[in-house]
């Protein structure tokens, strides 16, 4: 796809209601604002307004069949836009504001921009934790279309730092609120019928569904019926190449560790092991390894709780492009 024009001053907005209250007037104008969540700063977008949606899938080079998550400020909010059932509203309940994103049948009278969800009939829906996320979205008091801030296929941005990387001249602002402190984007759950099927591994384990439905969850690969189109096998992607489960790096390879015993780690994405501290770090570390231009190897992190998602996203950062 061809590099849009970069037209854009980008502002940095500051993390108070001054900020806040421009990137809401941003959004009224149709235009992007990357916002901060918990999982990653998102390109946000009114999700009513068809060129502002247009806009986003231009900006990142996205291409058109892969949908965008909307972000709403409550449940009353997402049922206004899909009929959620009864397992989804249980996982709503147990789960947001957080994490988790409900695939869910679009109702009659939505309103969305039909690029949202790339024509389809199922929106993808989620209520962001992140506070200046919250904030945008009630003062809004909209919808809002958010992917994450980075051209597509690149490394997600959990910093403003990021975000201005890879998109400044293409959108009118940044909302800059450090850190994002989940720093994996959310799990994706749709239903096939009643029955909960993970489609995304994400920022809420499987175990942590699980427990709240009192039963495990179908996988999609198991049920073949419901998809998550967009998730390519190459994604994430550092520009140098990266090797998985290293225990030995070659010379010249920039090693980052996980748990102790990587001692000759130049990073690590958590020095004790811990994975919630390891999914935080995640990207930043890619993109600090990224920064310094030789191929990278990373060390075993185990599949298990949000190490399931840590995986996937190195497992296509890793992918043959
Ligand atoms: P992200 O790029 O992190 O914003 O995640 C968006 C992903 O959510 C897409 O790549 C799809 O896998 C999934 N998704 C979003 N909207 C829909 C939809 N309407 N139907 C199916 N999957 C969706
Ligand atoms: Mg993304």
């Amino acid at each position: 796809m061809p590099s849009p024009a970069r037209t854009f001053d980008t502002e940095i907005l500051t993390a108070d209601a001054g900020g806040v209250a421009r990137a809401v007037a941003f959004l009224r104008a149709g235009a992007l604002v990357a916002l901060p969540t918990e999982t990653v700063y998102g390109l946000a977008a009114d999700a009513r307004n068809p060129e502002a949606v247009a806009a986003i899938y231009t900006a990142k080079g996205r291409p058109a069949e892969n949908p965008l998550i909307v972000h709403v400020a409550g449940l009353d909010a997402a049922q206004a836009l899909a009929e959620l059932p009864p397992p989804a509203q249980a996982l709503a309940r147990a789960f947001w504001p957080g994490p988790l994103t409900l695939l869910a049948p679009l109702r009659a009278d939505h309103g969305l921009a039909e690029a949202v969800t790339a024509g389809r009939s199922r929106v993808a829906l989620r209520v962001p934790a992140h506070p200046l996320a919250r904030a945008v979205l009630q003062a809004f008091g909209g919808p809002v279309a958010a992917p994450s801030a980075n051209p597509s296929g690149r490394i997600s941005p959990t910093r403003a730092a990021h975000v201005l990387a890879g998109l400044s001249g293409r959108i009118a602002a940044v909302l800059d609120g450090g850190a994002c402190p989940v720093g994996l984007e959310s799990t994706i759950v749709g239903f096939e019928g009643d029955a909960p099927v993970l489609l995304r591994a994400g920022g809420v384990s499987a175990e942590a569904l699980a427990e709240a439905l009192g039963t495990p969850l179908r996988a999609a690969a198991a049920t073949g019926v419901l998809t998550a189109p967009g998730q390519l096998p190459s994604h994430y992607a550092p520009r140098a190449p990266l090797r998985l489960d290293v225990t030995t790096p070659a010379p010249g390879e920039i090693w980052i560790g996980f748990g102790p015993g990587c001692d000759d780690a130049v990073l690590s994405l958590s020095v004790t092991g811990d994975l919630s501290e390891a999914a935080a770090r995640l990207f930043e570390v890619l993109h600090s390894a990224d920064a310094l231009g030789q191929p990278i190897a990373v060390a075993p992190v185990p599949e298990e709780g949000l190490g399931v998602a840590i995986n996937d996203r190195l497992r296509r950062a890793a992918a043959p492009r």
